[in-house]
Order: structure tokens, then C-alpha cells, then sequence
């Protein structure tokens, strides 16, 4: 503390002190140069009246005398009397003019040749006026004066001074001038160059660091050891040069490190890629991309806050199990970072061996799906991969990062959970899935998408209650298209929303035609996930449901157990004002989306849809037959109507109807069939028992 104030104090003094020596130094020469300018003005001033006064006292005395020798024009006696007056030092010219201006005689020294015709407008004007004049130059001071003889002018005299005692003067002050600052810069010089050494000792190292600053050279090592404000300007600029370097440092890290994880981020990805990839000649190794499993319901369950904590174990996770997996069989130091959202990147150098890669994709997938305790929960998710090896599937860091990000999300849409390495067989699924998204567009763009029908039937009577709005497309260049296979192309490429408005309004303008004729069906749309996803979904399908004039409770909104499991909140939210104007909703595939049966019970579902897969096998399988009956019996105790998709045969439908399922749905009774078919079938029920009289239509 005391060293502090006694450092600033010095250093205050140290500053006074220099100020003061130079602005007295200042003072001093400015005082000094006033001094004399004074003097020097009171000098001129004197002397130029003296001049001025003595020309005029000259002329006066020549015209006083002159004016005899002037009207007789007596030249020899006016030239002596001129000469006379200009013998005198300071007068330079001594001139009489007759009363017309014209020179008649002058001092020897100014005389000019006797040829030459002088006139002088100032002595013609002094003469014919009476009047003195008083003409000065920069050189000289001249004195025109008339001369009169009985009270007339009858010629003028002229007398010339020289300023060069001005001059002299003006010298002198010069001199003294000089002489002051000569006298001042040798008493002061020995301060003078110490203060100008304190002051410009140190100057040349700090431009040339703020040079080198300048061109991106931060690490600048300046010496701050220069005397005075020097040197604290010297510790300035390394304080702020060590600032700076510090906030780049800190910006670089928020740049290219991810918050959560504190992984290298997707900007850091590219870069290490790059290093790792394209900027290393004849590089080899692999890229293992992996996306979390329906991340999205830990984040909808269980809030960010949860999430995040989970993904940041995960990350802690793969980055040890990377290590793990690979070190024993590369010396290269591998790389993870976090791509984005819930995806992976882990860059493997010097691993290319497909069985080995398999081997370590699989162990880290398995371990990372282990459980993660976050507070008091415990949680997990799968995860999918896509394996890539470089340079033979992919020559650039872009295409390697590409090609392995389609390989992840082939892992993701064909088997969860698992790795699919890269291949060109999986490019040209690829491809084809390009195709199939140009040409759905355009069918999409030329309405040539269709709407079948197949029939809900009641399996103790067969009378059909209903039917299940099926998508058909019959493509020119592709041929039939399963809906399962362009499905999930359309929500991908976004063209799910016009085309779920196609089958919704078409839906309801048959169902609504059938009961134009008294025939009071039911009819049911699917939903998919990414129409769920739009903000509008439930306005714009209540519009569409208003203006069609059928009776809200007569249609059905089918939606997969996947997607209610994945999106619940957003679904729940988008179903609420829907079902609230009569609408029925169903979950369909029930079965496949391993829902937790308790929370079904809370949500705002009507019916349930038995997945195909479980009553393919009630026939020949024991434990499926207990699992369709159990779910059977759990529908009825939550009040849901069943629906059993996929019945083929007359003994499936027999256990239908022995465990009492509300509805059936299969190729026993009818595939999907067109409107006209449809309708037709509806009709000709009338009344009639269907099973007996539409065996034609059986498949
Ligand atoms: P889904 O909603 O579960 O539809 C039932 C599927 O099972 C239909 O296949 C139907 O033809 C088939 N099916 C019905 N009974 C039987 C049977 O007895 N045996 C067999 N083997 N299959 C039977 P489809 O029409 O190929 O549709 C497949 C999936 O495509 C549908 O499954 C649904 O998820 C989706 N889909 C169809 N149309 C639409 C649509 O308009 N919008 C949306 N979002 N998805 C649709
Ligand atoms: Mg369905
Ligand atoms: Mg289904």
C-alpha cells in the first residue's frame, strides 16, 4: 500500500516535473521574443517618423531658398544647393521640377543623363496644388513640397530618404532574437536532451509491436523498461496486447468449442477435417457419425435442463469410449466433436478395416446406450450410426462427412440402434430416393395421387362401419409406388402437408357423398409425425373438416403409436381442439412403439389400432394370442374401440370375435379398393350380409 503511493507520487512528480521544465523553457523564449518585438516596433516607429520628419525639414529648407533660383531657372546654383542637401547620408535623391512636373536639376549622385525628359506627376500635383506629399516605399521615404514665390507655386522640390537604417534595424532585432534563443538553448540544452531522450527512449519498440500487432503478431515480448511516460505506455500496450490476446482466446474457445458438451463444435469439425483429411496426402481412416434415438422425447419428457445434462454425459461417454476402442489399434490421436442437435462426428485415423470398424461401432453403440443417472433419473437412448472409411468412399472431408451422415440416417430409417456402413448400394437407394421425391412432386404439383379405401368391419356380423383412407400412387416413369416407401420421402422433403390436405378433404368428400345416400360410414385418415409438427395443424384441419359438411364424429385421425411416443406434447396440444369438436382420434400400429401402457390411459385417444404383426401370428403362436387378448381386454377396461389390422384369415377373425375386438380390417373382407368399389360395396351391403354376397371382392 505504501509502496503504491509512494510510486504514484513519484511518478506525479516525475510528470509535473517535466512538464513544468518545458513549459517554462516555452515561456522563457516566447517572453523573450515579445520583449524584443516591442522593442523593435518602438525602434521602426521612431525612426521612420525621424526619416519622414528630416526629409521634410530638407525640402523645406531647399524650397524656402530655392524659389528665386527655381523661377529663374538658375540650374548651377540649384544644383549646388541640391548637392548640398544631399551630402547628408541618410538622403539619397535631392530634385527641384519646374511648375509643370518636369525635373530641371538634381543632386550629382541621382542625376540621370541630360537627354532624358524626367516628369513627375507628384510634382506637377504638389506645384498646381500647393499641397506636400509624402511617398513611401518599401526602401525609401520621399518629401514633395511646392515652392512659392509671391504666393505662387512656381515649382516643387523633392527629397528622398533611405530606409536602410530601418533595415538595420530590423536586423538587429533579428540578431538579438537569435541571440536569445541561442543563450536559452545552451543554458537549457543538457535538460532539454534529457527530457527529449525521457520522452522518445522506448517510442520505436512499441510502434514496432503495434506493427506487428497490426499484421496479427500478438505474442509481442516489448520491454517496458523506458523511462517515464514511455515506459508506462510500454506496460499499457502489453496489458492490452495480453487483454486482447486473452479475449481471442476466449472468443476462439466460444467459437469452436459446443456449450453443453464442451466438444469441438461443427465450425472446429471443419476445420480438424480438413487437417485431418484433405491437407494430409494419402490419409486413411474412417468417420463413425451417430445420431441419439428420438432424443427429442427425453428433451418433451423430461425438460432442456435434463437434456442437456444427458447429452453432456453421453459426449463424456463417446469420447472415452472412442479413446477406448481405438487406441490400440492406431497411433493416430482420433477426434469427436458434436456435429449438431443430438448428432456425432468421430473422426478415426489409420482404421479402415470394415470387420474392425463393425467391432467398434457396435461396442460403442451397445455402451452408450447404457443408462445415465441424472439426479434421481435414469435414463437411456439408442443410438444410430453411419460408418465411412477415406479416401476410398469419399476423397474430400465434405463428401467423407456426407456420405457417412446418409449412412447414419439409413442406420436410423432401416434399423435403429445399429451401424450401417456406407455403400454404393446404399447410394443408389439413395438415388432412388431422388427420384421418387422429383416424381412425387410433380404428382403432388398434377394431382395424380389417389385415394382407396378399405373397409372397418364389424367381425360379428361383417357388416363394414366404416373404412381407412389409404394414399395409392400410380406413377408413369416408377410405376405402383408403396405408400410406406414415398411416405416417408414426402415428410422428408416437406410435401407431406399438401398431400395429408389431399387425402383429409377427399376422405371427407366421399365418406360425405355416401351419406348424401343414407349410408351413415365412418372414415379414417392417417396423420403423419411432420403434419403434427406445423403450428396450424389443428386450425387449418378444423377449416377443412367445417367446409366439407360431414359430421366431425364420423371421421378418425389415425396416428402412429411412434409418433405419439416421439412427439407426445406437441401431439397431445394439436389433438385437444380437435377431438373437442367431435372428431375421433386412433392410434395406430399399436404395438410397434413400445408405449407405456399406463400413460396411455391419460391420453386423448378413442381407439386402438392392433399392429398386423401381432395378429399375423395369434393362429401359430401362443404367446402372441395372449398378448393381442391381453391388449383386448386392457382396451376394453380403458373404454377404446379396437381396430385389428391385417386380418387375412377366417380363424383370426374367429379370435377377434371370441375376445371381443370392436373392428376388423384386412384382406379377408377387402384390400384397399377405389371409391367406386368402395361405395359400391357399401351399397350392396344395404341391408344384406356383406360376408355372403361380396366374396368376388375377396383376394
Ligand atoms: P396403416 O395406416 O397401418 O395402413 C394399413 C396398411 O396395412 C395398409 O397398407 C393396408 O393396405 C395394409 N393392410 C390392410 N389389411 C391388410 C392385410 O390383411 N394384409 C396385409 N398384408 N396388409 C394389409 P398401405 O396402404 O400400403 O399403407 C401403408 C402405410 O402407409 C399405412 O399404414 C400408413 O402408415 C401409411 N399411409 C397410407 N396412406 C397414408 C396417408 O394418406 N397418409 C399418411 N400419413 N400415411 C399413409
Ligand atoms: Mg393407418
Ligand atoms: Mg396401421
Amino acid at each position: 500500500m505504501l509502496t503504491s503511493l509512494r510510486d504514484t507520487g513519484r511518478s506525479l512528480w516525475k510528470r509535473v516535473f517535466v512538464r513544468a521544465t518545458l513549459f517554462s523553457v516555452g515561456g522563457i523564449l516566447v517572453f523573450s521574443f515579445v520583449v524584443i518585438g516591442i522593442k523593435y516596433h518602438i525602434q521602426i516607429s521612431e525612426t521612420e517618423a525621424r526619416l519622414e520628419h528630416d526629409a521634410r525639414q530638407k525640402a523645406q529648407f531647399v524650397a524656402n531658398i530655392s524659389a528665386r533660383e527655381i523661377e529663374n531657372k538658375n540650374y548651377g546654383e540649384m544644383e549646388r544647393l541640391l548637392n548640398a542637401v544631399a551630402g547628408d547620408r541618410s538622403v539619397i535623391a535631392a530634385k527641384a521640377f519646374s511648375r509643370f512636373g518636369q525635373e530641371f536639376a538634381s543632386d550629382f549622385a541621382s542625376a540621370k543623363p541630360v537627354s532624358e525628359t524626367l516628369f513627375s506627376e507628384t510634382a506637377l500635383n504638389a506645384a498646381q496644388e500647393g499641397q506636400d506629399y509624402t511617398i513611401e516605399t518599401s526602401g525609401t521615404i520621399e518629401y514633395v513640397l511646392p515652392v512659392f514665390r509671391n504666393g505662387t507655386a512656381v515649382g516643387s522640390v523633392l527629397v528622398r530618404m533611405s530606409k536602410d537604417e530601418m533595415a538595420d534595424i530590423f536586423q538587429e532585432a533579428l540578431w538579438q532574437a537569435a541571440l536569445t534563443v541561442a543563450v536559452l538553448f545552451l543554458a537549457f540544452l543538457p535538460v532539454i536532451a534529457w527530457l527529449m531522450y525521457r520522452a522518445t527512449a522506448g517510442i520505436s519498440e512499441v510502434t514496432e509491436a503495434a506493427n506487428g500487432a497490426a499484421e496479427g503478431f500478438l505474442d509481442c515480448d516489448l520491454k517496458t523498461e523506458a523511462p517515464g511516460e514511455v515506459g508506462e505506455l510500454q506496460s499499457a500496450f502489453l496489458e492490452m496486447m495480453r487483454k486482447l490476446r486473452s479475449n481471442i482466446v476466449d472468443i476462439e474457445r466460444l467459437a469452436y468449442t459446443d456449450r453443453i458438451t464442451g466438444l469441438p463444435n461443427r465450425a472446429q469439425l471443419d476445420k480438424l477435417a480438413a487437417k485431418m483429411i484433405d491437407q494430409k496426402p494419402g490419409a486413411t481412416g474412417s468417420v463413425l457419425y451417430i445420431g441419439f434415438d428420438r432424443f427429442k422425447l427425453i428433451n418433451d419428457m423430461h425438460g432442456h435442463h435434463t437434456g442437456d445434462a444427458l447429452l453432456r454425459e453421453l459426449a463424456e461417454r463417446l469420447v472415452r469410449l472412442v479413446d477406448k476402442a481405438t487406441h490400440q489399434h492406431t497411433v493416430s490421436v482420433s477426434a469427436v466433436a458434436r456435429f449438431a442437435g443430438d448428432e456425432f462426428v468421430c473422426i478415426l485415423p489409420g482404421i479402415t478395416d470394415p470387420a474392425l470398424l463393425e467391432d467398434i461401432s457396435a461396442t460403442i453403440l451397445t455402451l452408450l446406450s447404457k443408462p445415465v443417472r441424472i439426479g434421481s433419473l435414469s435414463l437411456s437412448v439408442d443410438a444410430s450410426a453411419g460408418v465411412m472409411t477415406y479416401p476410398d468412399q469419399g476423397g474430400t472431408a465434405e463428401e467423407v462427412m456426407k456420405n457417412a451422415n446418409l449412412a447414419m440416417y439409413q442406420a436410423k430409417a432401416i434399423q435403429r440402434g445399429k451401424a450401417v456402413a456406407y455403400s454404393e448400394s446404399l447410394r443408389e437407394q439413395l438415388n432412388e430416393r431422388e427420384t421418387i421425391a422429383e416424381r412425387l412432386r410433380l404428382a403432388v404439383e398434377h394431382g395424380t395421387l389417389d385415394v382407396f379405401y378399405q373397409p372397418k368391419v364389424n367381425p360379428s356380423n361383417g357388416e363394414i362401419v366404416g373404412s381407412e383412407a389409404l394414399l395409392r400412387w400410380r406413377d408413369e416413369v416408377l410405376g405402383q409406388v408403396r405408400p410406406d416407401k414415398f411416405i416417408p420421402i414426402a415428410e422428408e422433403r416437406g410435401l407431406i402437408a399438401p398431400i395429408g390436405e389431399f387425402v383429409l378433404k377427399k376422405a371427407l368428400e366421399d365418406t360425405k357423398r355416401l351419406h348424401l345416400e343414407n349410408m351413415q360410414v365412418s372414415v379414417a385418415v392417417n396423420v403423419s409425425p411432420a403434419q403434427l409438427q406445423d403450428p396450424n395443424f389443428s386450425d387449418h384441419t378444423l377449416r377443412i373438416i367445417g367446409e366439407s359438411g360431414l359430421a366431425p364424429d364420423k371421421l378418425e385421425l389415425e396416428i402412429t403409436e411412434s409418433s405419439v411416443m416421439e412427439y407426445s406434447g406437441r401431439v397431445i396440444e394439436q389433438i385437444l381442439p380437435i377431438r373437442s369438436e367431435g372428431v375421433n382420434f386412433a392410434i395406430d400400429d399399436f404395438g410397434t412403439g413400445y408405449s407405456c401402457l399406463s400413460s396411455l390411459a391419460n391420453m386423448p385417444f378413442d381407439t386402438l389400432k392392433i399392429d398386423r404383426s401381432f395378429i399375423m401370428d395369434i393362429t401359430n403362436c401362443e404367446d402372441r394370442r395372449t398378448i393381442v387378448e391381453l391388449i383386448l381386454m386392457m382396451a376394453n377396461q380403458l373404454n377404446l374401440n379396437t381396430v385389428a389390422e391385417g386380418i387375412e384369415t377366417p380363424l383370426q377373425k374367429d379370435y377377434l370375435k371370441l375376445w371381443g375386438g370392436t373392428l376388423g380390417q384386412g384382406y379377408l373382407w377387402s384390400p384397399a379398393v377405389s371409391f367406386p368399389e368402395y361405395s359400391a360395396m357399401v351399397r350392396a351391403q344395404n341391408g344384406v350380409d356383406y360376408e355372403a354376397s361380396n366374396i368376388a371382392v375377396l383376394h
